[in-house]
Formats: C-alpha cells, structure tokens, sequence
C-alpha cells in the first residue's frame, strides 16, 4: 500500500503533482494547506484559530495540525494515502511513525526548485475562485480559467513577503526533513524546476518499479 508524503517550498508544483499520482495510484490526499484555508473561509473554531499563521506566512503549530492530519487519516486509510504539506517539522515526521493515529509513510517525495524561480512563479500564481484549478498567468493579464471560465484570483498569502517568510520557515524547519528520510531510504529527490509532465514522469517511473 502506498503511503507517500510530498514536501516542497511554496510553489514547487506539489498540488499538480499530487493530482496526478492521486489518479495513477487511486489513493485519497490531502493537502494540509487547502484544509486550513477551508477552516479559514468556513469561519469555523479551527479557522479563527489559524488565521493569524495563515496571514503571517508562520506555521501552524504542531499539535493542531497534527490532530487535522489524524482525523482526516482514520477516515481515508484503507486504500493508503498522500499527504501534500505534511510533515513539514521533525515532530510532525517523528508523529507520523510513533504515534498510534497515523502509519509510517513508504515513500517521502521532495520537489527541489530555486528560490528565484518559486518567486517567478509565485508572481503568476492564480486560482479559478470557480473551480479551484491553480493556473499561471503572465504578468499583468487578465485570463480566465481554462478549464472553466472562471474568474482567477490571487492567494491571499501569496504576496512576496508572505511567500518569503514561508520560505525561510520550509529551509529551517522543513528541508532538515530530507536528511530524515534518506537516512530510512524512502527519499525521492526531483528537481521540480523541470516542467509538470518531466517531473511526474520521474515520480511514476519511481512509483513503478
Ligand atoms: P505553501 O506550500 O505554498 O506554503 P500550502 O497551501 O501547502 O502552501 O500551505 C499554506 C500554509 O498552511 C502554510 O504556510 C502554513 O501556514 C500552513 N500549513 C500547511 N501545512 C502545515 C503543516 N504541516 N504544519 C504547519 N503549518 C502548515
């Protein structure tokens, strides 16, 4: 059973990959990201609560999110899953083979991308408020989604500032994750400057062996 993990700097590409080894495998995923902006827009408990990280750039502490990941896995395990954006801290990863609510991964993907370019990227970065399809725009244009019509608009923590303070949090705390996994032999290095389909080719190339 595959129980992969997807860890990569803001704009790596880890929700189009995750996509599409969702449906070469046919495993549920979650991403941890996309779960707390619906917390944040439902105006639930949770969503109050993390809004101040969200809008910061900062992470969300580790015994919330944890407890997030916990109950969507007890509801998604049967068939092994993908996490996009967790872990992203030695506690998140140490939890997720020590503790009781969650099962070790087998295969710990990490999409590499120079800072330069996720800046480029995260520039162009669009999403269909339609569809939620993440689309990227050249500067200055006003496209419509492609896949529906509908109207694109900007993440709200998608601003440099923003976007460098999460930077600099997936270098301190995220990145020393990848020594982590290589040391178990699970740690799938690709470099996620290249473009959606060589990357995923390099992924399903791993995922068929
Ligand atoms: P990105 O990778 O572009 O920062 P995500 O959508 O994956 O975007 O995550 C958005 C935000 O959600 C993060 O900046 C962080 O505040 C929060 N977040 C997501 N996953 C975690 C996690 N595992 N631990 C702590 N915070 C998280």
């Amino acid at each position: 059973m595959h129980r992969i993990i997807l860890m990569g700097p803001p704009a790596s590409g880890k929700g189009t990959q995750s996509l599409r080894i969702q449906k070469l495998l046919g495993v549920s995923a979650l991403s941890t990201g996309n779960l707390l902006r619906r917390e944040v827009e439902s105006g639930s408990e949770i969503g109050v609560e993390v809004e101040v990280y969200l809008n910061s750039g900062a992470y969300v502490p580790d015994p919330l999110i944890m407890k997030m990941v916990a109950n969507w896995i007890a509801e998604h395990d049967e068939s092994g899953w993908l996490l996009d954006g967790f872990p992203r801290t030695l506690v998140q990863a140490q939890a997720l083979e020590s503790d009781p609510s969650f099962q070790a991964p087998t295969l710990a993907i990490a999409l590499d991308v120079p800072e330069a370019l996720l800046e480029h990227r995260i520039a162009g970065r669009r999403e269909c408020s339609q569809c939620g399809a993440t689309v990227s725009v050249s500067a200055g244009s006003d496209e419509k989604c492609p896949e529906c019509g509908g109207e694109l608009v900007s993440r709200a923590d998608d601003d440099l500032e923003n976007f460098r303070r999460r930077y600099a949090n997936y270098r301190e705390f995220t990145q020393p994750l990848f020594d982590y996994y290589a040391a178990q032999g699970k740690l799938l290095a690709v470099d996620g400057s290249r473009s959606p389909n060589e990357v995923f080719a390099i992924i399903e190339q791993h995922l068929q062996r």
